[in-house]
């Protein structure tokens, strides 16, 4: 398995609040290379003062793309909330024209991600992370219902790989759409270089074992640091089962 690793930090207020999380990842970086991990990073950029300073956060991703390149790596810009998702894409739009070491992710309960697929694709070699979407969306903006999701996933993925998407990452611990998936890329006798599938680590850890034997690419999102409260309570409220993950992970023992 190869891994991502994700900085836990977002929405900085201030310059240094950035150009710290940014220290975090070059040091991530540095280390991966060192280390020689099959990993890269994963970054949100209201991290990197997007909120507040969109050419700092521009800078700042330049320079941990060059750091990627010098170290073998690639950077993935996560996914939002929807107040950020058409900036999120122009960003990741204007990078990948000076660089292949970059991509982001699209969200399937977005009714518009259809359409932001079929443009990227258009554009250029793309490389996105499908997920379902973790943030409150309001109704006019998202599909709400479980199983509407669910379509809207499988519906995406097959769009990117009858479209000839360069790498599509899929991101789920749903057994339905896993399943849905693996008939997709059988079905289009997709190769192993096109897609690999994505988990959140400590997740699922039998489905993640079941693909792995079956020879599928996997990779596992590896969320680190000091910051874990806004990513943590976003996941408990999205799936309150996961509460006595949070409380057993936060006791000394
Ligand atoms: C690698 C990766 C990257 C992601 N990146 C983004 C992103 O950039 N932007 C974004 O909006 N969302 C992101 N997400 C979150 C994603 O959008 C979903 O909210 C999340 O994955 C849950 O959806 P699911 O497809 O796993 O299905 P669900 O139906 O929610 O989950 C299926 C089953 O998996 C288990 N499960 C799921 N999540 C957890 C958990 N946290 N802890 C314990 N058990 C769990 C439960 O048993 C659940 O029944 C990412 C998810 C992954 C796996």
């Amino acid at each position: 398995m190869s891994a991502t690793l994700d900085v836990l930090g977002e929405d900085s207020t201030s310059r240094e609040q950035a150009l710290k999380g940014e220290a975090l990842y070059q040091e991530a970086l540095s280390e991966i290379d060192a280390q020689s991990l099959d990993a890269n990073i994963s970054v949100k950029l209201s991290m990197l003062a997007l909120r507040f300073d969109e050419n700092l956060c521009i800078e700042i991703l330049q320079k941990l793309i060059r750091s990627a390149e010098i170290h073998d790596s690639f950077v993935r810009i996560d996914m939002e909330d929807s107040s950020v998702t058409q900036q999120t894409l122009d960003i990741y739009r204007r990078l990948r024209k000076e660089t292949h070491r970059v991509g982001t992710v699209v969200q399937a309960y977005l009714r518009s991600t259809e359409q932001d697929v079929y443009e990227l694709m258009e554009e250029s070699d793309t490389y996105l992370r499908l997920c379902k979407g973790i943030y409150v969306e309001p109704e006019e903006l998202a599909f709400k219902g479980f199983t509407e999701v669910q379509d809207a996933f499988l519906r995406n993925l097959e769009q990117m790989l009858r479209g000839g998407i360069k790498k599509v990452g899929i991101a789920t611990h749903d057994q339905r759409l896993i399943e849905g998936s693996v008939d997709l890329l059988r079905r289009l006798e997709v190769p192993k270089e096109q897609y690999e599938f994505q988990m959140l680590l400590g997740v699922t850890e039998d489905l993640r074992s079941d693909l792995v034997a079956k020879g599928h690419p996997l990779r596992v999102y590896v969320p680190f640091g000091e910051e874990w409260y806004a990513y943590s309570s976003r996941r408990l409220r999205e799936n309150p089962k996961i509460a006595g993950h949070v409380i057993r992970n936060m006791l000394p023992f």
